[in-house]
């Protein structure tokens, strides 16, 4: 049994992840809960249901609140960046979901792997930034870093082990999103309400947006590239409407192996809880009769201006991903909030690599107080 800490308890990732716990006792015990504090009655919930020791809100007021609505409990309720990191150290955890939103997931993960806690990782934005840093820093304090993303769960999985020198290609299937088929000029008009109605999946605001720019495609690249040790030429992206084949691995001898399962967050979520063992069936099972045609095409590069964007930023490779992610961040925050057009978060990341282009160092090695430096302009924290 995993004895996990689950940071961004409250969203989707969050909700899902204490689902499977739900519907499997046995398969995780829940040590610590952290969120950020916009849904205080619901993490009250979530604590009288699963029992943890402590709770985390980073929103200090809200953290009070939720203390005093538990004072009949013998819950510990901290706050802020101290809180969420003081969790990830828990003598008596060995799992850290990171399931929060962004790049501020970035320290908490560092401290996790630093206090030897395999990582369920869903945070995607924390490896875009400082991948290299991380999974040395992994591979140092020999800290496993399991996928939940489901594309990259999918890789895991088609590896079952082999090493990248077996790899020619990773096939990373996308949805193509709502807007698949649409041109640029038609994507000018996009609201927040039409970007935040993705066909398949059903996550936060801010992977909904992504999903819609094709921007979570490009962040997805530059996961694998980490995740799995693969250069830039051999990620290719394949648009799948049906997301039934949650990605595929081209081996060198020619050979392909694909992950299928139906589109539901809980399949990976639980695939990295009771990795490497299999349990039992939370999710609905697959039936490829209903699901067919599968259909496979290429992305329309031209529109969707995120996959060249993340391939040039991964070829360029040290701070540009981190660039690429957080100016991303910003982007969708202001569209989200109607300051700017959906089509203007591609050019307001593009603009924020090509100023850092200009400027004037471009460490191929850096530490984690340059990835903080060119990224907290962005934060929107
Ligand atoms: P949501 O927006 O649904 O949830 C985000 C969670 O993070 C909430 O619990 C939120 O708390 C919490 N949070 C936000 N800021 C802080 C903070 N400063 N400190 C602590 N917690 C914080 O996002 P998703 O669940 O959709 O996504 C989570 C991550 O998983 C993202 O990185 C996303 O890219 C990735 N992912 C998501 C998928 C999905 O299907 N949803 C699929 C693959 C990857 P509060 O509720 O209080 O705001
Ligand atoms: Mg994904």
């Amino acid at each position: 049994m995993r004895h996990i800490v689950l940071l961004g308890s409250t969203g989707s990732i969050g909700t899902q992840t204490l689902d499977v716990i739900r519907k499997n006792p046995g398969i995780a015990e829940v040590k610590a809960l952290a969120s950020g504090g916009g849904r205080v009655d619901l993490m009250e919930q979530q604590v009288r249901e699963f029992h943890p020791e402590t709770a985390v809100i980073y929103n200090e007021a809200a953290a009070r609140d939720l203390q005093v609505r538990l004072k009949d409990t013998s819950v510990r309720v901290l706050s802020g960046m101290e809180g969420l990191l003081e969790i990830c150290r828990m003598e008596n955890a060995d799992m850290v979901v990171t399931a929060m939103v962004g790049m501020i997931g970035l320290r908490p993960t560092v401290e996790a792997i630093k206090s030897h806690k395999t990582i369920a990782l869903a945070n995607k934005e924390t490896l875009v930034c400082a991948g290299e840093y991380i999974m040395r820093l992994a591979a140092e304090e020999q800290v496993d870093i399991l996928p939940v993303d489901s594309e990259h769960s999918a890789i895991f999985q088609c590896l079952d082990g082999r090493g990248p020198e077996t790899v020619r290609r990773i096939l990373l299937t996308a949805s193509g999103g709502p807007f698949r088929g649409w041109t640029f000029d038609q994507l000018k008009n996009v609201t927040p309400e039409q970007a935040l109605k993705h066909p398949n999946w059903s996550m936060g605001a801010k992977i909904t947006t992504d999903s819609a720019t094709m921007m979570n495609k490009g962040l997805e690249m530059i996961e694998a590239k980490w995740l799995f040790g693969v250069r830039p030429d051999q990620i290719e992206v394949v648009v799948h409407p049906q997301s039934i084949v949650h990605s595929a691995v081209e081996f060198t001898n020619g050979s392909v192996i694909a992950q299928m399962g139906v589109p539901d967050m809980r399949l990976p979520i639980q695939e990295a809880l009771e990795y490497p063992k299999r349990g039992n069936i939370t999710v609905d099972p697959l039936d490829l009769f209903q699901k067919s045609p599968l259909t496979f095409e290429k992305p329309d590069e031209g529109t969707f201006k995120s996959i060249p964007m993340a391939r040039w930023a991964l070829e360029k490779g040290g701070l540009y991903p981190a660039v690429y992610n957080a100016s991303n961040e910003l982007a969708v925050s202001r569209f989200l909030q109607r300051k700017i057009g959906f089509t203007d978060i591609y050019r307001e990341v593009e603009l924020a690599l090509e100023q850092y282009d200009k400027g004037a160092a471009h460490p191929a090695a850096y530490t984690l107080e340059d990835v903080f430096e060119v990224t907290d302009p962005f934060l929107t924290v």
